[in-house]
């Protein structure tokens, strides 16, 4: 049987506007569960979360590249996972670049969840 552990404990934490107050109370909601792991996020939902309290490397904002950059980190295996909280209700000019890190996350077989329900068993099943 194959080896199913992450082969990293970061975890990725990515909220397009609409969600990023979702994210934060997620976040909040779960500090137990998500202190074995190091944080990192876009720019704008990193800002988020050091508001809040939370120690969180941060990368560029996802329109002017985050989400490339998560998307590298993926490619890299070094995430344990995704938590992507986007709204399919905006329009967003970085839309190529979302694609992609979606895609990766496929190619290299890393958990994703994009809605707080998937977030919260992923959670859970780390
Ligand atoms: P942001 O980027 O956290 O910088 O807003 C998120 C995104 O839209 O990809």
């Amino acid at each position: 049987m194959s080896d199913t552990s992450p082969k990293s404990k970061t975890l990725a934490l990515i909220a397009h506007d609409g969600k990023k107050a979702d994210l934060v109370g997620f976040v909040k909601d779960n500090v137990k569960l998500l202190q074995q792991f190091d944080l990192v996020a876009t720019g704008t939902t990193g800002t988020y979360l050091e508001k809040a309290g939370f120690k969180v490397h941060k990368v560029q904002s996802g329109p002017n590249g985050g989400d490339a950059q998560i998307g590298a980190m993926i490619a890299e295996q070094k995430l344990a996972a995704v938590i992507f909280l986007r709204d399919p209700l905006g329009i967003h000019p970085h839309e190529p670049d979302i694609f992609m890190l979606l895609r990766l996350c496929d190619v290299h077989d890393i958990p994703l969840a994009t809605n707080l329900a998937s977030a919260k068993i992923l959670l859970i099943g780390l």
